[in-house]
């Protein structure tokens, strides 16, 4: 027999986690269920996040957004990658692309080929043959046209956004309320647990309001009012890996038109992040507390904008790391409250995403059979770990001695998993990604190059091209890319024309 749905569902929070999960929510299951979200404007959001994944516009196509429409409410611009300065050594710079790099030719990926091609002397960088890249570097950026021949790159280029996170909140909650979610303005003042079984039965607000409900969703960011404060899940650290802990935040005016890539550049004891939007830049320093102190990262984050401040820089601070289980008895956390590692490959929010999917795919009954949440915590597990791996990667292969943070990094133990894929990846370039796992080969291909992990060889069955072949194919993929960049606008001239703010 099936035990009754569940019909009352609670979202904690109300910042990016909590109305993503809102509007999911509220156009999946549709109005038979009551869905309520609870915010305190007194408390407020974190207030960074503005680099997203080329996934968000799944997640937006899913509600039936209008691109422009999103577009120009959020201040958004658009991201083809990211660019790594200064990672593997002062000086360097490279971009992890998203999308496709040349064309992959039998069973064997495209940079199976460009290895031979390196080895032999004449190859291009990497990023000549992979048009997210080749575009970013001249800011350049076109949506995929229609009227383009289906076989071109440019049918297909693989974008995300960089957008204004509070106005993306406030995007979402006008769309939730209106497909029927109730907010609920006030301060959360107690989680009242069931005696029986520690379940949560009801969150009190200080006005006195109780809001019961059957499952909840802690969205409530890094407190984890009910995740942690209540139900005491526990946190798994990944601080001997991922030792950045803290980050000071400032808005900038825009200098220059905006770029369509994240910058990412390194810094003495972290990174500093630069996010262009149409009407600002968000800037910020990601750092060690154990290797500089607040006041020398404000200056170093301040010394490094290309534009004028705007306001004070805001600090914030966090452990990296997961609850233990993400889905506890009735609780399922989302966004801040399951965890956080690092804004260094724009995940978060696109863990969010993940996370609303995986609830959906395991939504449960009124009994929580325990199978659904372990499979959650087990699959959610699995995805975090290997964004964990990814992120120590771009720290651990670096050659930079100049800082003890640096240093730190690069002489830190690493964990198994990761150990295993850059011995094969410098064996002979080959990657291979598990199921679940959320960064393709090419990803992780374009960081290890990046960050200087130099493949020995490459796969034995790129001889079977002959050698005036193999160069004709590699060519002709730069050439084709190349002509594509050629025919695209800058990306301030494709905003101008199809998606400005008002
Ligand atoms: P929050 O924004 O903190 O929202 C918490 C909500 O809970 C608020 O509405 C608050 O009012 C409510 N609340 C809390 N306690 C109570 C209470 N007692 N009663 C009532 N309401 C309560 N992610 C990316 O994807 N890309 C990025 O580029 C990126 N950059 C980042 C940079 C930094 C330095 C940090 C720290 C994070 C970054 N993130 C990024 C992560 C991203 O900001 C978050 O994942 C995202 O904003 C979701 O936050 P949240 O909704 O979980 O939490």
């Amino acid at each position: 027999m099936n035990a009754p749905p569940i019909k009352h569902i609670v979202i904690v929070g109300g910042g990016t986690a909590g109305w993503m999960a809102a509007a999911a929510l509220a156009k999946v299951l549709g109005r038979d269920y009551a869905i309520r979200l609870v915010e305190s404007e007194e408390i407020g959001t974190v207030g960074v996040g503005e680099a997203t994944m080329t996934h968000l516009k799944l997640f937006n196509n899913l509600l039936g957004i209008d691109e422009i429409d999103f577009i120009r409410k959020t201040q958004s611009t658009f991201k083809l990658g990211i660019q790594f300065r200064g990672w593997a050594r002062p000086g360097d710079a490279y971009i992890h692309g998203f999308g496709a790099i040349g064309h992959d030719l039998g069973l064997l990926p495209f940079h199976q080929y460009w290895l031979k091609a390196r080895q032999q002397g004449w190859a291009q960088d990497i990023g000549a043959y992979s048009l997210n890249t080749a575009a970013a570097v001249q800011n350049k950026f076109m949506a995929p046209a229609t009227d383009v021949p289906p076989n071109s790159p440019l049918a297909s280029i693989a974008y995300a956004y960089h957008f204004d996170a509070a106005l993306y909140a406030r995007y979402l909650r006008d769309y939730a309320e209106r497909h029927g979610v109730r907010r609920t303005e006030g301060k959360i003042a107690q989680v009242l647990l069931r005696p029986d079984d520690g379940f949560v039965e009801a969150v009190a607000l200080e006005s006195g309001e109780r809001i019961e409900g059957e499952l909840f969703i802690d969205c409530s960011g890094f407190r984890g009012l009910l995740i942690e404060q209540a139900l005491h899940t526990g946190y798994v650290e990944f601080t001997q890996w991922l030792p950045c802990d803290r980050a000071v935040a400032v808005a900038s005016e825009n200098a220059g038109p905006p770029m369509p890539y994240t910058r990412a550049t390194a810094r003495p004891a972290g990174w500093q992040w630069r996010i262009p939007l149409q009407h600002r830049t968000g800037n910020g320093y990601v750092y060690s507390s154990a290797h500089v102190s607040d006041d020398e990262a404000v200056a170093t984050l301040l010394k490094n904008l290309d534009g004028r401040a705007l306001g004070e820089p805001r600090p914030l601070r966090f452990v990296t790391g997961m609850r233990k289980r993400c889905w506890n008895r009735n609780v399922v956390a989302l966004g801040l409250a399951s965890g956080f590692m690092e804004p260094l490959e724009s995940t978060s929010i696109h863990l969010v995403q993940t996370g609303i999917a995986r609830l959906l795919q395991l939504f449960p009954r009124k009994d929580f059979a325990p199978v659904l949440s372990e499979r959650f915590n087990a699959q959610t597990a699995f995805e975090v770990e290997r964004v964990r791996d990814f992120l120590i990667l771009h720290y651990h292969a670096t050659e930079r001695a100049d800082t003890a943070f640096w240093t730190q990094c690069r002489t830190m133990s690493i964990p198994d998993s990761l150990a295993d894929n850059i011995r094969l990846f410098r064996d002979s370039g080959r990657f291979f990604r598990n199921a679940e796992e959320i960064f393709a080969q090419l990803s992780w291909v374009q960081v290890m190059l990046g960050q200087r992990i130099v493949p020995q060889g490459y796969h034995p069955m790129v001889d079977q091209v002959p050698d005036a072949d193999l160069r004709r194919f590699v060519t002709g993929v730069g050439q084709v890319i190349a002509n594509c960049v050629e025919a695209m606008p800058t990306q301030a001239a494709f905003i101008e024309r199809y998606c400005a703010a008002p």
